[in-house]
């Protein structure tokens, strides 16, 4: 049967309005496309308003690795009063802690300014092709499925929903063992007395996870203390830890790895936790995706109760919010022209066709307690060639974020936000030259790469120059 549908024509359509679909599109139109960016759900920012800090903007070394629309986002961020910054957390990052209520202001003022049409409430269900162009995304909405048609369609949906509905091939998780990481429901809490959190992890380091990077010169007692002078409670609270351990054997918190406190308002004082758990999930069920959302928010209410009851500094504590969504770290991994491999980020490589770089280390969440980092080698930061966003055998599509072409171990390190804004930036600003170059065929490999970097670095990608 065939269908009727509504019919849209923009010159880019941007699916997903997270960390890559926002650099994307706020990329796109400053380069003179009309753009348009839907999202399923109800509000802007993806994870980035969800209250965990961006990380891979600044390698192990403290050397600034992302520019352009990161960097415009946090001084947004920092004009509306909700940017804390970046913070050395003296184990092996230097993460930017943000207000994600102001985040969420941030995002649409920057939208906004640059003209990006926003869709919200609007699900990329399928595909129209024609031949190996993708001709247009349909997109339902409240009582309307809609054929957007657009020259160039960047996939940011975090699952790789179009890429998948175009029959672009994907992994997921680890295959041969069935496993993918597990899914987290942040919150936060307000009124926190940081001064006494840090004393309690000067005095008490075994409880936290400090000093691992190298470069760092310092021992555990030493990171302890410069994070104690540093004020700012951002603290890692490791599963083997002794608070931790004795938590979770007495059935007092749920088992995880970790405990990830993060400033998100000084006015507030107000942090965010990443802790929950469940695991061995394929967060693209459902079903089974909202079934463990009770589970997750027991834990949270768990350790709301833990970190009262525990946790020098949070005596007076007030349970503040839960992240509007639950936390997907890892679904589909959509295969590009070229897959980010496990050496090139922990070998730190450098490619003549970069066009934005990562610098978090590897970073598996394995069920439970599991837990497998890596430092970048010495600190450093590698890079993201173009290929990795040009999806197999299609003329237009782009694939960025969350999805991107990696191995499981590469994206564990490429799948963080910073990261992610500075892919959708490069694949914002190829789709808008595209444009310009008024190439019948749309076809992305026929950009050279060479003026797609050029028109990066003058727009505040940093390429070059960085360990
Ligand atoms: C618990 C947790 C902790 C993390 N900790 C950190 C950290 O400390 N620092 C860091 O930098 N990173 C961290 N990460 C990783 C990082 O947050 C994500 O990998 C990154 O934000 C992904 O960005 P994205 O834009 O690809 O996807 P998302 O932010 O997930 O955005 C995807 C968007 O696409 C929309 N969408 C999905 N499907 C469709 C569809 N079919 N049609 C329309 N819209 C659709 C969704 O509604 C969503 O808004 C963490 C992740 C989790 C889950």
């Amino acid at each position: 049967m065939s269908e009727t549908l509504n019919l849209e024509r923009w010159d880019v359509l941007v699916v997903g309005a997270g960390a890559a679909g926002i650099g994307a599109a706020i990329a796109a139109a400053r380069n003179g496309a009309r753009v348009l960016l839907v999202d399923a759900g109800p509000m802007v920012g993806g994870e980035l308003v969800s209250g965990i800090p961006v990380d891979g903007c600044l390698s192990s070394r403290g050397e600034w690795v992302v520019g352009g629309v990161c960097r415009d986002l946090f001084a947004e961020c920092e004009r509306l009063g909700g940017y804390i910054g970046p913070i050395n957390d003296y184990r092996s990052l230097h993460v930017v802690a943000v207000d994600p209520e102001i985040m969420k202001v941030a995002v649409v003022n920057l939208l906004s300014a640059a003209g990006v049409a926003l869709r919200l409430y609007s699900y990329a269900d399928g595909v129209v092709m024609d031949g190996d162009r993708l001709r247009g995304v349909i997109v339902v909405t409240k009582g309307r499925r809609v054929l957007v048609e657009a020259a160039t369609v960047i996939d940011a949906s975090g699952d790789g929903d179009v890429a998948v509905a175009a029959g672009v091939p994907h992994e997921i998780g680890d295959a041969a063992l069935g496993e993918l990481q597990p899914v987290t429901l942040m919150f936060r809490m307000i009124g926190v007395d940081a001064e006494r959190l840090l004393r309690f992890v000067r005095d008490h380091p075994e409880n936290a996870g400090l000093g691992e990077f190298e470069g760092l010169g310092l021992d555990r007692r030493q990171c302890a203390e410069a994070l104690y002078r540093q004020g700012l409670p951002k603290v890692f609270l490791v599963g083997d830890g002794p608070l931790m351990r004795d938590a979770i054997a007495r059935g007092l918190l749920h088992r995880s790895s970790m405990m990830g406190i993060t400033p998100t308002s000084l006015a507030r004082r107000e942090v965010s936790v990443n802790t929950t758990r469940v695991g061995h999930l394929d967060a693209t069920d459902t079903a089974r995706l909202s079934s463990a959302f009770a589970d997750l928010v027991r834990q949270v209410w768990d350790c709301a109760g833990f970190l009262k009851a525990c946790v020098p500094g949070f005596e007076q504590a007030v349970f503040s919010g839960l992240a509007p969504r639950i936390g997907i770290r890892e679904t589909r991994r959509i295969l590009c022209d070229v897959v980010l491999g496990d050496d090139d980020v922990a070998l730190a490589r450098k490619r003549p066709d970069g066009i934005a770089k990562g610098a978090h280390e590897i970073d598996v969440h394995l069920a439970g307690t599991g837990h497998h980092r890596r430092p970048i080698q010495g600190g450093g930061s590698y890079d993201i060639p173009f290929g990795m966003l040009l999806a197999r055998g299609i003329a237009n599509l782009m694939v960025v974020g969350r999805c991107m072409s990696a191995t499981r171990i590469a994206h564990s390190s490429a799948r963080v936000m910073g990261t992610c804004l500075a892919m959708g930036q490069a694949a914002g600003t190829a789709a808008a030259m595209l444009r310009e170059d008024n190439d019948p065929l749309n076809d992305l490999r026929a950009l050279p790469v060479d003026r797609l970097r050029a028109r990066l670095a003058a727009q505040g990608a940093i390429l070059e120059g960085t360990a």
